[in-house]
């Protein structure tokens, strides 16, 4: 069932993969202080249908906004790490700060497919890995635990691949497949995400999503965007989404993904759905201040990816 992908560099063919159960990863990606209202609606509306692990991207200096962490961020993260969520790098500024495209092609994928939020599209090696190194050290100086990477817009530069081979992550993904690292492995996991940029592109998104059968892939990605929450019919789609899925397949965080195509039980924490429902983090006191403190404004457009 799993399949061996090159990330468009060689890499020595490494351990098989493990089958793993059907599975689904809720992942919330744009997670930052400026983001967290929107975040929190669309965690909430999902853990109404069912109380799933999520996998968190954390935007260490989302937008150059700052990269401080205020208290009630921290106790909130702190609060899905305790039930059992996970926290993953998702890059450092969320901008493609790369000297400008060259190519028409280059101009497209860069500034208009991703609205130029490709941060690790077109780095190399050296700056991927300053990149990366600074958005692991400003977590690890949280006490945050991470081992995954996910690029913003899934775009990873050659120098990126590059980079990964020395850092301490597990895994990261692309927009159709998750990558064990240390020896790199990868299988399919397709992405049903939404674009929200304009109004054809969310018109489009809800059409397809709505129509077309679910992929048939042994393990997809419901990928959330803070966007998705100003828009009720997304909201109520990724519902019904979630539903169907959980049908035939089980939610897992990455992380706990990852331990399984290694062939290991998924973490107690962090791992399958719980068999008793564990209280959802945004209901929590620690959050409920949330609401009281957290900017309402947010930065303009949060790009898919
Ligand atoms: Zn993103």
């Amino acid at each position: 069932m799993n399949t061996l992908h090159s990330p468009g560099r060689a890499s020595a063919p490494g351990p098989t993969l493990f089958p793993t159960p059907p599975a689904v990863c809720v992942a919330m990606h744009d997670v930052a202080p400026a983001t967290w209202p929107r975040c929190a609606r669309l965690l909430e509306a999902m853990a109404e249908v069912a109380p799933v692990p999520f996998t968190l991207l954390v935007v260490p200096n989302y937008h150059r906004l700052g990269d401080r962490v205020p208290d009630w961020y921290n106790q909130t993260l702190r609060a899905h790490l305790a039930r059992g969520d996970e926290i993953a790098l998702h890059g450092y500024a969320h901008q493609d700060e790369a000297p400008p495209p060259r190519t028409p092609r280059q101009w497209w994928r860069r500034r208009v497919m991703t609205a130029a939020e490709g941060e690790f599209s077109a780095l190399d090696a050296t700056a991927a890995r300053n990149r990366l190194s600074a958005g692991l050290g400003w977590c690890r100086h949280h006490g945050w635990p991470v081992e995954g990477f996910v690029a913003p817009a899934w775009l990873l530069s050659p120098g990126t691949w590059q980079a990964l081979e020395d850092l301490p992550l597990s895994y990261t993904t692309t927009a159709s497949g998750f990558h064990l690292l240390h020896p790199h492995r990868g299988t399919d996991m397709p992405a049903i995400a939404y674009s929200t940029r304009s109004r054809a592109r969310l018109g489009l998104s809800l059409a397809w999503h709505g129509l077309r059968p679910l992929p048939r892939a042994p393990a997809l990605r419901l990928a959330l965007h803070p966007g998705d929450a100003d828009h009720p019919a997304v909201i109520r789609q990724l519902q019904r989404l979630l539903e169907s899925l959980l049908r035939q397949r089980t939610a897992l965080t990455k992380r706990a993904f990852a331990a399984a195509l290694r062939g290991q039980r998924p973490p107690a924490s962090g791992g399958a759905i719980p068999s008793a429902r564990r209280p959802y983090a945004g209901s929590t006191s620690a959050s409920e201040s949330v609401a009281s403190v957290a900017p309402s404004a947010e930065p303009a457009s949060t790009s898919l990816g």
